[in-house]
């Protein structure tokens, strides 16, 4: 054991449904991804290179709370499907892409809207926008070897009761394959790395007292109070 001079911080272990726990190493986030989406945010629907941001490991939080962050009035819901791998390495084919993937969950990448439109405007990072406390809800993670791999199936966010997000996983821009492949060009991805892999249109704000429902077909869904 080395010799630590502070204790050192806990690995970040999500809950896996059916028991046992999933290791975070990294999290990647892909932008604009479904072209409903990407056209609301004022942006270009058409394939354009793809580009990621980064959470935290502890952004993920499976506790089905959320915290309204401080410094912001405008904290907007994403839904997402995660992707967690079980393996890595560099320059790894689409077809190969899959065989590195060890399971889904559902998954919210929240987001400090106020702060993000500033820091486009000024070109500056997302961070202040994207990776703080607890900013990415998380449900169950759930074994590829028992729900398969998910390239089509309802994405849906609930806010209230009342659908705010609905797409279909087969809209997506980069499909998952893609963006494995996509990101061991220029990261060496590695068991515990998770991938947030975009959300279809519809994002909007939350206020503290809203209950979010989040679905996707085929997996096990999850709720988050916002408080
Ligand atoms: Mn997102």
């Amino acid at each position: 054991m080395p010799d630590f001079v502070i204790p050192p911080p806990p690995v970040v272990a999500l809950p896996v449904a059916g028991g046992g726990s999933f290791p975070v190493r990294r999290v990647f986030c892909i932008g604009r991804n479904y072209a409903a989406h990407a056209v609301e945010m004022g942006g270009d629907p058409n394939r354009e290179s793809p580009f990621f941001f980064q959470k935290n490991p502890n952004n993920l939080d499976p506790s089905g709370e959320f915290p309204y962050p401080p410094h912001s009035s405008d904290v907007h819901h994403e839904v997402e499907l995660a992707v967690a791998l079980k393996s890595g390495g560099v320059n790894i084919t689409v077809g190969r892409a899959l065989d590195h993937v060890w399971g889904y969950a559902p998954s919210l990448d929240m987001t400090r809207r106020d702060l993000q439109n500033e820091a486009k405007k000024l070109g500056r990072p997302w961070e202040i926008s994207k990776a703080f406390e607890r900013s990415g809800p998380i449900g169950l993670l759930q074994a590829a070897a028992q729900v398969g791999h998910l390239d089509r199936g309802r994405i849906e966010l609930k806010v209230n009761g009342e659908v705010r997000q609905a797409g279909d996983i087969n809209q997506m821009i980069w499909k998952v394959p893609e963006m494995i492949a996509y990101l061991s060009e220029y990261f060496e991805l590695a068991p515990g790395d998770i991938i947030l892999s975009g959300t279809p249109s519809g994002v909007g704000p939350v206020s503290r007292g809203d209950r979010m429902e989040v679905s996707i077909e085929g997996l096990q869904g999850f709720a988050v109070k916002v408080v």
